[in-house]
């Protein structure tokens, strides 16, 4: 499997085996065939590149092109849970305010809600259905300790951002929403919902390609010139551009000399789907709700029932492309599924994959750009809504406009980036250690 952190490019013509092909096409695009020259030139076609040109194209910038490697989507933005969270990054909000202080911690409060009404205005705006599910994001305490402090970030949001989120008490939790073995209770964000990813970006796809963006698909870029005569190479063929949006995120490869070599871990998370629950299983297990759902343990778990009535469960994965389809990562799923909700004791998994987040030194995003190379990324495994208004304000400084969030400086470099792993690793041992005595 292509591992970004010891690749130096990333090969066309690969697919995923995420569950939601079965739900909807792969969109199909040319790919580029020779050289060319384009004023804005987006290297990755997920919900970030789609949504820069997108915005990009309404500010009346004619001449763009999206290179996406493989087909659209191919990244995380197909493949992903589809949990809308009112958030990015892995700060919480009294981190954000020690980072950034409290006018700046506020401002990225708003971007989070403003991200979540943008990602539907655009896929309204394509005219497609995503699938939504009921509202709702519950954050679930494994620990009666974590339950406490849900408790009081709940009042710290109230107080402190006028923010509402609702505390819900175990007893109450297994009653309405989910028979959970291992739960203490939970919080509630009204304001975050599930959806079908592929969906959405076909959607940011269709609408990109209504305002005149060329996108092309096999189109992988081996190398980027970012000096006097901004250019990437792409299938062997020259494509200069007067400005690039490396819109690649956890897939960017990272032998290939970019402004983001070095500056991102690419970390592996995985998701089972089950076979759709009997009618026995549900009633027995209580599932009732479709809200998405992601305990607190510093090494997350993160499930859904989806519409047709299968589980999604999703966590922690391999270090390496190489050991990741190891059946080992799908088993733990299954095994953690299955003790918390005893009731699921015989369901079978029908799907699953994996993918690559990318993760930031400092953990939060970086909207930034190095010369004539502009990007997003750092989203540490919570996109798909942050996506929409970061490309969005990206597209702004590709213009020339300032843009207002704390996000817009340069991604800090890994000190002694060939040991990334071996940090990874720490902190895999030390999350686990943490996870049973909190
Ligand atoms: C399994 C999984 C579950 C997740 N679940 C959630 C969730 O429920 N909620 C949430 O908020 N976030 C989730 N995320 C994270 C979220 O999906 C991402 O943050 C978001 O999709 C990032 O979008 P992007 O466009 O920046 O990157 P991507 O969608 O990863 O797109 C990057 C694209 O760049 C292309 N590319 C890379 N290098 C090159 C090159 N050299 N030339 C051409 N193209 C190139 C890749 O092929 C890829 O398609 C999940 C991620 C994974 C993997």
């Amino acid at each position: 499997m292509f591992d970004p952190l010891l690749s130096r490019e990333i090969k066309s013509g690969q697919n995923h085996n995420a569950y939601w092909l079965n739900t909807t096409d792969i969109l199909s695009f040319p790919t580029i065939e020779n050289s060319a020259q384009f004023d804005v030139v987006i290297v990755g076609g997920g919900y970030t590149g789609l949504s820069c040109a997108i915005h990009l194209a309404k500010q009346g910038v004619k001449n763009i092109a999206v290179l996406e490697s493989n087909h659209i989507g191919f990244g995380c933005s197909g493949r992903n849970a589809g949990f809308v969270l009112p958030g990015s990054g892995r700060l919480g909000y009294g981190e954000l305010v020690k980072r950034f202080g409290k006018q700046g911690a506020l401002s990225l409060h708003q971007d989070y809600l403003a991200g979540i009404d943008l990602l539907q205005e655009l896929s309204s705006a394509a005219g497609s259905d995503i699938e939504r599910t009921e509202s709702g994001y519950l954050k679930l305490a494994h620990s009666a300790k974590w339950f406490d402090k849900l408790k009081t970030s709940a009042d710290y949001l109230q107080k402190e951002f006028d923010y509402d989120v609702e505390i819900i008490e175990q007893s109450n939790f297994c009653q309405h929403y989910v028979d959970h073995k291992k739960v203490f209770g939970a919080i509630r964000y009204s304001n975050g919902f599930g959806l079908n990813p592929l969906k959405l970006v076909n959607g940011y796809a269709n609408y990109a390609k209504s305002l005149g963006v060329a996108i092309f698909q096999n189109a992988s870029v081996t190398d980027i010139n970012y000096g006097n005569d901004p250019a990437v190479t792409c299938n062997g063929h020259k494509i200069s551009a007067d400005k690039i949006v490396m819109a690649t995120n956890g897939y960017t490869p990272q032998k290939m000399p970019s402004p983001l070599q070095n500056k991102i871990l690419p970390v592996l998370t995985s998701v089972i789907v089950t076979e759709p629950l009997t009618k026995e299983q549900l009633a027995n297990s209580n599932f009732r709700s479709q809200q998405v759902m992601m305990d607190t343990r510093e090494l997350k778990y993160y499930y859904r029932l989806l519409p047709d009535k299968r589980v999604l469960f999703g966590g922690r994965s391999a270090i390496t492309g190489k050991q990741s389809t190891h059946p080992k990562y799908k088993m733990r799923l299954l095994t953690e599924l299955q003790q918390s909700f005893p009731a699921l004791a015989s369901v079978n998994i029908s799907c699953d994959w994996t993918g690559w987040i990318s993760v930031a030194l400092d953990q939060m995003p970086h909207i930034y750009h190095d010369n004539n190379v502009y990007y997003s990324t750092g989203y540490c495994g919570g996109g798909v809504s942050f996506t929409s208004i970061a490309g969005k304000k990206l597209a702004d400084l590709v213009v020339g406009k300032s843009i207002e969030t704390p996000l817009a400086t340069a991604l800090p470099n890994f000190p002694f980036p060939a040991f990334r792993r071996l940090g990874q690793t720490a902190f895999y041992q030390w999350g686990r250690l943490k996870d049973s005595f909190t």
